[in-house]
Formats: structure tokens, sequence, C-alpha cells
């Protein structure tokens, strides 16, 4: 971290600022100038507030030169992390297709999109017991009762279930069934949930945020790891821009970036990413050749009677046709299906 200080700062502002460096445990190094001192701060500078040094006195500047995020970051664990998650894995060379539902409606409805996604080749399922609506009159999920199915399609198909957890209230009764907890976009930076699932035992899998940066969204992983929980897997579900064909636009680039900033597998989520079904197989084909680990696609027996996410759900035999089609894809970018 570099203090850039102002021509003619007093003294004083310089050794306030070398106080502070070792009350943090950090070394100085100073490099004075014939107009201004630079003041390089070494050691863990993760915990610096760098709002904090640059409201003290004489200070024009601070740069931080590496990235805000410690153990998300690459630089400190250059191998992929593979998330180890009941017999599966997420973030090794096999491809993870998680697939199912957007939300689970009914038991009978469930049984079967379970068995048709497992039929077709997906190894996660999912499907949501808790639903995060932007209309409060649009259907909430069945909840208690949802995680209950979701207990038994996992125990009928034997794949592991990745199921939405909306509060810190819910952790226990959500990990109890889910082999992996997915925080929503709308819940990317709702910190209290974040730290509260760093215990809860079970991998993450953290959606991106809708309007959140790449550093937003690792720092939000960054608090899942600093608070205990090393098997966190992002999630590219797309984000607001001005586009309007497309709900949201599935950002690609965030995948191929993030993969080369962080050592946390990523998968991409195109049914959010695009809202539309039609683009799901291209958009999905297309994030495996980006570097995705894996997909997350919503798959309905029959999407115009779906309560939630219709629109951007495939039926299951496209869904089959789709495994199918990545199948040689994966070969060619040195994956496994
Ligand atoms: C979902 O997976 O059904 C969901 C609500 O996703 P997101 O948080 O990405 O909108
Ligand atoms: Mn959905």
């Amino acid at each position: 971290m570099i203090v850039v200080m102002k021509p003619g700062c007093a003294d004083g502002d310089i050794d306030r600022i070398i106080e502070r460096a070792h009350r943090l445990g950090l070394r100085e190094h100073l490099s004075v100038g014939d107009e201004r001192t630079i003041i390089g701060l070494i050691g863990d500078v993760h915990r610096v507030d760098v709002g904090a040094i640059e409201a003290l006195p004489g200070v024009e500047r601070v740069l931080r030169v590496g990235h805000p995020f410690k153990l998300a970051s690459r630089a400190f664990h250059p191998e992929d992390t593979v998330v180890a998650v009941n017999g599966h894995s997420i973030g090794g060379e096999r491809l993870a297709i998680i697939a199912g539902p957007c939300a689970v409606e009914s038991e009978a409805g469930y049984l079967e999109a379970a068995r048709l996604v497992k039929q077709a080749g997906a190894d996660f399922l999912r499907g949501g017991a808790f639903k995060p609506r932007t209309s409060p009159y649009s259907f909430q999920g069945l909840r208690r009762e949802g995680l209950r199915i979701l207990a038994r399609a996992r125990e009928e198909t034997g794949l592991p279930v990745v199921t939405e957890v909306m509060s810190p209230e819910d952790i226990p009764a959500v990990t109890e069934v889910a082999d992996v907890l997915q925080v929503g976009a709308r819940n990317m930076q709702n910190f209290a949930l974040l730290a509260e699932l760093g215990g809860c035992g079970k991998p993450v899998l953290l959606k991106r945020g809708l309007a959140a940066s790449i550093e937003e969204w690792l720092m939000a992983a960054e608090y899942i790891l600093a608070n205990g929980n090393p098997r966190v897997i992002l999630c590219e579900r797309g984000i607001r821009t001005f586009e309007g064909y497309t709900r949201n636009t599935l950002d690609l680039s965030a995948v191929a970036l993030a993969k080369t900033l962080t050592h946390l597998p990523v998968v991409a989520d195109p049914s959010h990413g695009t809202g539309r079904a039609d683009l799901v197989p291209r958009m999905c084909r297309a994030a495996v050749a980006a570097g995705s680990d894996g997909i997350m696609v919503e798959v309905h027996p029959n999407p115009a009677e779906a309560l939630s996410d219709g629109p951007q759900s495939i039926r299951p035999d496209a869904f089959a046709e789709l495994v199918a089609t990545l199948r040689p894809l994966a070969a060619v970018v040195g994956r496994s299906l």
C-alpha cells in the first residue's frame, strides 16, 4: 500500500502515518523526494481502512497495490480450489451440471423434474424452497415444506441439492437438507448472512449481485472465507445493463476474469443471465468455452405452468440435448462431463 503525502506536509503528518502503521503491525518504507514524501506500507495490509488513512492530515492519496481480498485471491492460493460436495466436486476437471426448476412447487412435480434432470446428466439438483421475489404477491416458495421435498428428491436420486438460504435464522434448517447453500444475487451483500455462513459447515454457492462489480463479488466471498468456511463457489448470473432484450446481461468475461483473480470455482447461470429459454443452451456452451467450472440451468417439465421463471426454464428434453452437446465441447477445453 502506498501513501502519497501532500507537497509540503508537516513532519508530524508523516510521523502520524508511521505510528498508525506500527499499531497495525506494518512496516514502512519512506521515499523522500524534493516535492513529496511517499510512504510504502509493508505487511498484511488487508485490514487497513484506505479511507481512514486518506482522511489523515497531510495525505493526498492512498493506493492499494494488491487486491483488497486476500483469502479469495489467486496470489494467496495459486492452485484451483476443488470444492468437495458429498462425493461430487466443483472446480476440478469435471464440469458441474446443476439443474432443476427455479422453485420447488409440489412434491410430485419436483420429484418428476429431479428424475428427469438426473436421467439427462445433471449431477446436482437445484430448486428454491425460499424464493426471493420482487413482488410480495408472487409465489414465495414452500419454505419448510419445500425443504422436506428437497430432502426426498435427494434421497430418491442420490444427487446433492443446491438451494437458497435467504436469512441467517433459516441457516440451520437449510443446512440440514442442502449439500450446497445458495446465496442469491439480492443477498450478495447481506453481510450478516455471509458471516453466519462462515460457520455453516457446508459449501456456499455465491451468486453475483445484480449490480455488483467483480471486486465486490470477491469481497463478498471473502466474508464467508474470513469467517471460517473455505468451500465457496462463485456463480455469475448476469448483471443489469441498458439492454432490454434480455433479462440480464450474462457477463462471461467475469467468469474468465474471476478465474484469474481467484482460486475459487466459478460457475455460470445462463437462465437468470439471459431470462430466455431459447438462449440458454448456447450461453451454457459459451460459459464452458469461457472457462466456467460448471453451469446452473433452470429446467421445468412444463415451463408454461411454472410458478417462477418459466420463460427462462428449458424442458427436460432440451436439457438432455444440451448436456449431449456439452460433452465434446468439454473435451476441447480440457474438461470432462
Ligand atoms: C434462483 O437461482 O432461482 C435465483 C433466485 O437466482 P438469483 O439470485 O441469481 O436471481
Ligand atoms: Mn429462478
